[in-house]
């Protein structure tokens, strides 16, 4: 047994099962989202001296000024992003850590992601090599630009909050695709999912989030 990805006592199968049921409880109800969050080690994904508080659930911090996603909020989009349709490729922006990458990874065959910082990009390819997820493809760059190349996608997916939605974004999206990100300032955010119907883009409004900033630019290893 590899007693590092299964993980001991707090980061044990006994303690995940704890999270998942919280998350049900809360209304989570896609149960192979649910499945998913069950298998992905999140201990791997947090620094050391975090791992006993992996499955609760909590944002803990990454470094560099970030956060590692809520597994409730992760649960959210997720569900959020797939709620009936078959979705054959996501776009994510904001990799962080990767685990958000890593849930969505084994639910959707064809995943992008990009990460401003490029010292969480690495970090977040080596966790997701440890875990034995190939595919995903990596991008250091700006997610106001999507990555245009590889589009258009079933779903795009953004952890972290701008203003108002990128125009950009919505273009990227495939008909039928959806975009589920957070919108507006500190204290005011929102979960936004805009659906594709031909030239217009419904919104709806999944509730009051917290987020850290979408920020535009990058930063390179000595940043
Ligand atoms: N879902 C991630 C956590 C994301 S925190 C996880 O599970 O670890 C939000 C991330 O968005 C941060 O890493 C931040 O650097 C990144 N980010 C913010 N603005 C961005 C932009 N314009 N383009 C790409 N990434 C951005």
């Amino acid at each position: 047994m590899d007693t590092r990805l299964d993980g001991i006592g707090m980061t044990s199968a006994r303690t995940r099962e704890r999270l998942i049921l919280r998350l049900a409880e809360q209304g989570i109800q896609d149960a192979a989202v649910l499945e998913r969050i069950r298998s992905v080690p999140r201990h791997i994904f947090v620094d050391e001296a975090l791992a006993s508080r992996a499955y609760e659930d909590t944002a803990l911090p990454l470094g560099h000024g970030q956060t590692i996603s809520q597994p409730y909020i992760v649960a959210r989009m997720t569900e959020a992003l797939r709620a009936g349709a078959a979705v054959r490729s996501v776009l994510e922006i904001g990799t962080g850590c990767g685990y958000q990458t890593a849930v969505l990874a084994g639910l959707v065959p064809q995943v992008f992601t990009i990460e401003r910082i490029e010292p969480l990009l690495q970090r977040a390819k080596s966790n997701l090599r440890e875990i034995g997820i190939a595919n995903v493809r990596f991008r250091h760059g700006d997610g106001f630009e999507g990555w245009r190349a590889m589009g258009p996608y079933d779903s795009i997916l953004v952890a972290a909050a701008p203003a108002e939605v990128p125009e950009e974004l919505l273009a990227q999206l495939a008909p039928g695709g959806r975009l589920v990100m957070p919108i507006g300032p500190d204290g005011r955010q929102r979960l936004l999912r805009y659906t594709r119907r031909g030239t217009v883009y419904e919104p709806e409004d999944l509730g009051a989030v917290s987020f850290v900033p979408m920020l535009a630019g990058v930063v390179g290893s000595l940043g």
